[in-house]
């Protein structure tokens, strides 16, 4: 009985997705029956199936200085239209948060890394306002379809960010957009001693975050640190 109601959901369903076929995240155009969140020509304009060389190497050069990563991979160059801004535009600020854990999956299966034990993923955390306003944070679901397809264990409970709350009303204009930059906190009583973290961003600019996102927690005892991205920004 339970799978006679089960067959009769999956029929519905996909009788409603050939009616109302959801679209495109990137182009917008009606998806075919077995397409994802891609149409299949944006998905290979994405290609996410073969890691960039040359984009990993665009992000370790704008780390280089500030933290020293072990491996460090990004999917998609971000420019402020086209494609890749909409679909960034859609898993941010749209509501698709299953879209960025499935582009998680996709990608994951991609990155040649042979896992050790001590690997753990843990994704550039959200001031909680930002949090309660939004629901969800796009770059942790983004970073649960990777733990899946790379086999890591996924922590979302260490870092955390926080508010500064030294007053600003006095402080030049440099200082405080300065002093309007979150900080990052390793919780207290987390392990992370001897770990090898693969921090987990959505776009990655001028690197900051990662930055004192890495500080953090190499000082809370990291062995290393990692990055994945989903783009960086040109
Ligand atoms: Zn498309």
């Amino acid at each position: 009985m339970k799978s006679f109601f089960k067959s009769v959901s999956i029929f519905f369903n996909d009788f409603l997705l050939l009616l109302f076929p959801p679209p495109c995240l990137s182009c917008n155009m009606l998806l075919l029956k077995d397409e994802h969140y891609l149409c299949l020509s944006c998905e290979q304009k994405f290609s996410y199936y073969t890691p960039s060389e040359e984009l990993s190497q665009d992000l370790k050069q704008r780390l280089m200085g500030k933290v020293n990563v072990v491996h460090a991979w990004v999917a998609l160059k971000f420019v402020k239209t086209g494609w890749v801004q909409n679909f960034i535009y859609e898993i941010k600020y749209s509501g698709q948060k299953y879209a960025a854990q499935w582009f998680g999956v996709q990608y994951g299966h991609a990155i040649p890394l042979p896992i050790a034990h001590n690997y753990v993923m843990m994704a550039v955390p959200l001031h909680l306002k930002k949090l309660v306003k939004r629901g969800y944070n796009q770059s942790e679901y983004f970073a649960r379809g990777l733990a899946q397809s790379m086999n890591v264990p996924l922590n979302t409970v260490s870092l955390i960010r926080v508010a500064q709350r030294t007053s600003q009303t006095n402080k030049k204009r440099f200082q405080r957009w300065q002093n309007a930059e979150d900080i990052y906190v390793v919780k207290s009583g987390s392990d992370v001693v001897g770990k090898h973290v693969i921090l987990v961003d959505d776009v990655i600019t001028t690197g900051a975050t990662i930055e004192s996102c890495a500080n953090v927690l190499l000082a809370a005892g990291a062995k290393d640190i990692s990055v994945i991205a989903i783009a960086i920004a040109v």
